[in-house]
């Protein structure tokens, strides 16, 4: 019997290694799978969405329009509003009309119950949006299937549940609403950022105008769909699209109450700047330039899964992305080398393909943004491996990349790069790895990898990041509080400390 045992292991160690990839494979040669597509034909797009104001679907008084594009076709998708500040100033009269009228006069109860009905309208038609989001992104169907969508929903159910329990939330103490809440969100995930800002204000009774980015902003256009069904009162939520002078007269808006802004550290400063000496309340979630750190002790093959979670994930495409990979110097070569191996497996290719794990870069501008931070860790010395893969001849993409022998002070190691780039680095000591990690203008979230428990809660206490995950990366819930130290920002979003940046507590 154990005979046969060994034996058989020993049959599948041998046609495991067979099918271990090899440098002279071809990238996501490894296994070939027939291409499986997700059908977009049942999913309706419409040529033109003008600006949702007061419930109604209103042509911009700018009349101007943009594109927006798919990054992995190029292909138009559809035309959508470009907001001037008249527009903006309608959107937030009518937030504040319906502030007045409904949301701040309603009982938490029966705002839930509209928070509910988007939760569930999303879980209903949770295919079409992942579809679209994949379109108009870039990001493989599996990530905005399996991870996006999904999490959205989960932030309304989340943040319904809170809307009639929060005398609970502030230790006894009394609070209100703080009125019309002013958005501005990035592309990374442009639906579940927009689910992060929209659930927690109107759980706790303030209306809303929100921006989506203008690269990505038709899933945030059917939220709009999804709340005008959800039949919402006029004007408690209002969905302005267009660019960074949109953003901005939003955010500089007198009668806006609250700004909340995702997106770079630059843009984040001018904002606080501009809102310095106003009442206006602000919470920020900025750039990262997160480290993973990886000791030797670790399961070295569930790193190596969280590493490419961390940084390949979304293209790079989040603002915690583990892009700086710190491994302790006995393990360095070893990790290294099942790295390359797993990224050879890695297909890059259309995002609606079930089977693709590395989609589209966002636009042709970040596209330029990656290729020169890259040039530069090549021209600083650093070795820089890149997965061979075809590039497809339309649209933006960039293979997965990492660099070794980078020091600490080379821009890839420095600068965040918002792309699938990784730059790897050692250390011999655990406080060698937290003095490296924190070795950054940013603080986002970090990572730590090892078999030791203790370990992983003493370098937690060391990390300046709002977000330390343990043997795992890129894991969210709408119950654990996301948001940054130092640039990265202040404030955070989900569980009750998000819930505080939409109340007055007295
Ligand atoms: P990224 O580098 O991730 O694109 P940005 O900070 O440029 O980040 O953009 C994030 C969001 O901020 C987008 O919705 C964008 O339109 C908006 N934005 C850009 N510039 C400004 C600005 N000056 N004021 C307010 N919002 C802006």
């Amino acid at each position: 019997m154990s005979q046969s045992i060994t034996k058989s292991s020993t049959d599948v160690t041998a046609a495991a290694s067979e099918r271990r990839p090899s440098a002279a494979l071809e990238f996501g040669q490894a296994w070939d799978y027939a291409p499986a597509p997700e059908a977009p034909d049942h999913v309706r797009i419409d040529p033109r969405y003008g600006l949702f104001i007061g419930g109604r679907w209103v042509t911009p008084r700018s009349g101007r329009w943009f594109q927006t594009i798919s990054p992995s076709t190029e292909q138009v998708l559809s035309e959508v509003a470009d907001a001037s500040a008249q527009d903006v100033d309608d959107a937030v009269r009518a937030a504040r009309e319906a502030y007045d009228k409904y949301w701040s006069k309603m009982k938490g109860s029966e705002r839930a119950k509209y928070i509910f009905r988007i939760a569930r309208a999303l879980q209903e038609k949770a295919r079409e949006l992942a579809i679209v989001e994949s379109m108009d992104g870039g990001k493989p169907i599996k990530e905005s299937r399996d991870v996006d969508i999904p999490l959205a929903a989960a932030h309304f159910f989340y943040h319904a549940g809170w809307a009639d329990k929060l005398d609970y939330a502030f230790h006894g103490r009394r609070w209100r609403p703080l009125g019309v809440a002013g958005q501005i969100i990035p592309w990374n995930f442009p639906l579940l950022m927009a689910a992060w800002k929209i659930a927690p204000a109107l759980a706790c009774g303030n209306t809303v105008v929100l921006k989506p980015a203008e690269t990505t902003p038709l899933t945030a256009l059917l939220l709009a769909k999804i709340i005008e069904e959800a039949e919402l009162p006029p004007g408690v939520v209002n969905i302005v699209t267009g660019a960074g002078e949109t953003g901005a007269a939003l955010a500089n808006h007198p009668d806006v109450d609250k700004v909340a802004f995702t997106g770079s550290t630059d843009v984040g400063k001018k904002i606080q700047r501009a809102l310095a000496g106003t009442t206006k309340r602000l919470t920020l979630e900025l750039g990262g330039k997160a480290a993973n750190i990886v000791f030797e002790d670790a399961p070295l093959d569930q790193a190596v899964e969280g590493i490419v979670a961390g940084i390949y994930f979304n293209q790079g495409h989040v603002c915690c992305a583990g892009s700086r990979l710190l491994v302790e110097e006995s393990a360095h070569d070893l990790l290294v080398r099942k790295l390359k191996d797993r990224m050879m497996t890695l297909r890059l290719g259309d995002p609606l393909d079930k089977n693709t794990d590395v989609g589209a870069i966002n636009s042709k501008m970040q596209l330029g943004k990656i290729r020169e931070l890259v040039e530069a860790g090549e021209k600083e010395g650093a070795e820089r491996f890149s997965a061979p893969t075809k590039i497809p001849e339309k649209g933006f993409w960039f293979p997965p990349t990492f660099f070794t022998g980078a020091s600490q002070s080379c821009r890839i190691a420095r600068e965040e790069i918002f792309g699938p780039v990784l730059t790897i680095m050692t250390f011999r000591t655990p406080d060698e790895a937290i003095e490296k990690a924190n070795n950054t203008m940013y603080g986002l979230s970090a990572g730590v990898w090892t078999d030791k428990g203790a370990k992983i809660f003493h370098m937690a206490t060391k990390l300046k990041a709002g977000v330390i995950w343990g043997n795992t990366y890129n894991k969210f819930d709408p119950s654990s509080p996301f948001g940054g130290f130092k640039e990265s920002g202040f404030g955070r979003e989900g569980g009750r400390q998000g819930l505080s940046a939409y109340v007055e507590v007295e």
